[in-house]
C-alpha cells in the first residue's frame, strides 16, 4: 500500500490509524518512522478501536486561538484498549464528572474553524461511554 496516498485520504481523520511494529509487535500511535519501543523501522498500519479510559486530564480555561469558542474544555490523556496513549479533547461531559479511569469512546466532531473562510476542521474527540 502507498502510505503517502493513504494519509491523504479523509479516512484518516475519522479513524485512529496507528501501526503495529513488525519487530516487537507493540501497538504504535500515532504512526512514526521508528518504533518507540524497539527503535526498529517497519510497521504495519492498523486501525484502533476507539475505546479506552481516561489516564490523566486537565481543564483548559485559556484556549489557543481557533479553539476559544469551546473553552473551557478538558484535554485528556487516553489509554486505548489496545495500549497506546493519546491526547484528545473530551466532549459531551461536564468537567466536574471527569475521572481517571472513566471509560471513553471516540467520536468525530468539529475541532475548529480556520481562517476568514471558516473552513471547518473535523477530527476525533472522546466522550464518556454511555451506560445502557
Ligand atoms: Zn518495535
Amino acid at each position: 500500500m502507498n502510505v503517502a496516498r493513504y494519509w491523504r485520504t479523509e479516512r484518516t481523520r475519522y479513524n485512529l490509524v496507528g501501526e503495529t511494529c513488525r519487530v516487537c509487535g507493540e501497538p504504535i500511535f500515532p504512526p512514526r518512522d521508528l518504533c518507540p519501543h524497539c527503535t526498529e523501522a517497519g510497521q504495519d498500519l492498523r486501525t484502533f478501536g476507539g475505546k479506552g479510559e481516561v489516564y490523566s486530564f486537565s481543564h483548559v480555561n485559556d484556549a489557543p486561538a481557533g479553539y476559544t469558542e469551546y473553552q473551557p474544555y478538558t484535554v485528556a490523556l487516553i489509554k486505548l484498549e489496545e495500549g497506546p496513549l493519546l491526547t484528545a479533547q473530551l466532549t459531551d461531559v461536564d468537567e466536574s464528572e471527569v475521572r481517571i479511569g472513566m471509560p471513553v469512546e471516540m467520536v468525530t466532531r468539529k475541532l475548529k474553524e480556520e481562517g476568514e473562510n471558516g473552513m471547518i476542521v473535523y477530527g476525533y474527540k472522546f466522550r464518556p461511554v454511555v451506560q445502557a
